[in-house]
């Protein structure tokens, strides 16, 4: 789950992070309000999107030589005039796809003066199972390009779950960041308060891009990426309530109310599977078959007929999907329990597309029995090569 700007800076901010003071803004006359109460004599204004790349992002309502969507403003005025012009309209950015965000909220900062722009990062690194620090010297708008073209810029320090995080992991950032006295030392202080943040809010990612030197020597979080584990968001309801539902893919948020594993893909093959990694093969022989999935769908272990309906019907509400592979071991869940959800789901949407089912486990045969007196022109399948073979001939034929 992912948060906006604004949200994960007062977050960090109650865990001692110094960041800007300000406001979120949904309206052009929040953001004259929030600027009214900042000091000046320069403010930020920001369109909040769950995205990055905004400062050199384009509005694809306003022609190519306006603003992006991270402005500066020497006035409340100015700030008004910006407001005026990027909210309501669609911030494209290296990190929206072509279609681009629609601004719906701003947040107006205090505008700070930056002396240098640096990187600070903290994940979760799967191969060594730790959090990782990653800093680089070379922050700003465009550390992709670093991590392409010099990714020796790129320094990564891991800390080792069992000692948490020590004093020499602050003085490596600071080294990495070539910073030494006072810096140096705000740059630990820095790194110690992110990684309570980050273990505290059970968080995947946060992002600092860029942590600014001003000109007055401070350190200062000017950017910052919160992304949390959803799987933990049930001991943190007051993070869970930061989730803003027009950002997400509404397929994905109905899939979450049935507690469905649901991600959407480029492809025109619809998936129900269950289990991950039955799913990750599913799509992998699509593939080999020269087709691609639409989704990724875990049904679960234990899904109930009304999950297995949900499911059939976030797939079908898919229009890209041209046809529908159901591969299914039923283990903790029956086969005609599967079937039943087939059927049921199948008979109340307009099926018009292929179907192709493969079953097998506990009651298979009852479970075949089931659709193959269902009167729906459902194609059985024997293993997982013939269905995915099936699926991808029927989507081919319909073609
Ligand atoms: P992003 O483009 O989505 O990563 O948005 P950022 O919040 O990182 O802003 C983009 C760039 O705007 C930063 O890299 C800075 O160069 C600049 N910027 C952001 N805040 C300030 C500020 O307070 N003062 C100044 N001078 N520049 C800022
Ligand atoms: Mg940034």
């Amino acid at each position: 789950m992912n948060i906006h700007e604004y949200q994960a800076k007062e977050l960090l901010a109650k865990f001692g992070v110094p960041v800007p003071a300000g406001h979120a803004a949904m309206s052009v006359d929040e953001a004259v309000e929030a600027a009214k109460q900042l000091p000046g004599p320069l403010w930020v204004v920001k369109a909040q999107i769950h995205a990055g790349g905004r400062g050199k992002g384009k509005f694809k309502e306003l022609g190519p030589d306006a603003k992006g969507g991270v402005r500066l403003a020497k006035s409340v005025d100015e700030v008004r005039a910006n407001a005026e012009e990027m909210l309501g309209k669609t911030l494209v950015t290296i990190q929206t796809g072509a279609e681009g965000k629609q601004v719906q909220r701003l947040y107006i900062t205090d505008g700070v003066d930056i002396a240098k722009e640096f990187y600070l990062a903290l994940l979760v690194d799967r191969a060594t199972g730790r959090v990782a620090i990653v800093a680089s010297t070379e922050g700003g708008m465009d550390i992709e390009q670093v991590a392409h073209d010099a990714p020796e810029k790129i320094h990564t320090i891991t800390v080792d779950p069992a000692t948490g995080l020590m004093p020499h992991h602050g003085r490596a950032v600071a080294a990495a960041l070539g910073l030494s006295g006072d810096l140096a030392k705000q740059a630990a202080n820095v790194t110690a308060k992110l990684y309570d943040a980050f273990l505290g809010t059970d968080a995947s990612q946060i992002e600092i891009n860029p942590l600014a030197i001003t000109e007055d020597n401070k350190l200062m979080v000017l950017d910052a990426k919160v992304g949390f584990d959803s799987n933990a968001m049930f001991r943190h309801k007051d993070l869970a309530e930061l989730r803003d539902l027009t950002e997400e893919d509404p397929m994905e948020i109905e899939a979450s109310k049935y507690d469905l594993a649901y991600i959407k893909l480029d492809g025109d093959i619809g998936c129900m599977v269950n289990g991950a990694g039955l799913a990750m093969a599913t799509m992998d022989i699509i593939k080999l078959n020269g087709a691609f999935p639409a989704n990724f769908l875990d049904v679960g272990g234990g899904a109930s007929k009304e999950k297995v309906t949900a499911a059939f019907k976030i797939i079908l509400s898919d229009p890209a999907v041209k046809g529908i592979l159901v591969n299914i071991f039923g283990g903790i869940m029956r086969c005609d329990t599967i079937a039943e959800g087939i059927v049921a789901a199948a008979r109340e949407v307009d099926l018009d597309v292929p179907l192709v089912v493969r079953l097998e486990g506990t009651n298979v045969s009852q479970g075949k029995e089931i659709l193959a007196n269902s009167g729906l022109p459902i194609v059985a399948a024997n293993d997982l090569g013939d269905a995915a073979r099936k699926i991808v001939a029927q989507v081919k034929v319909a073609a």
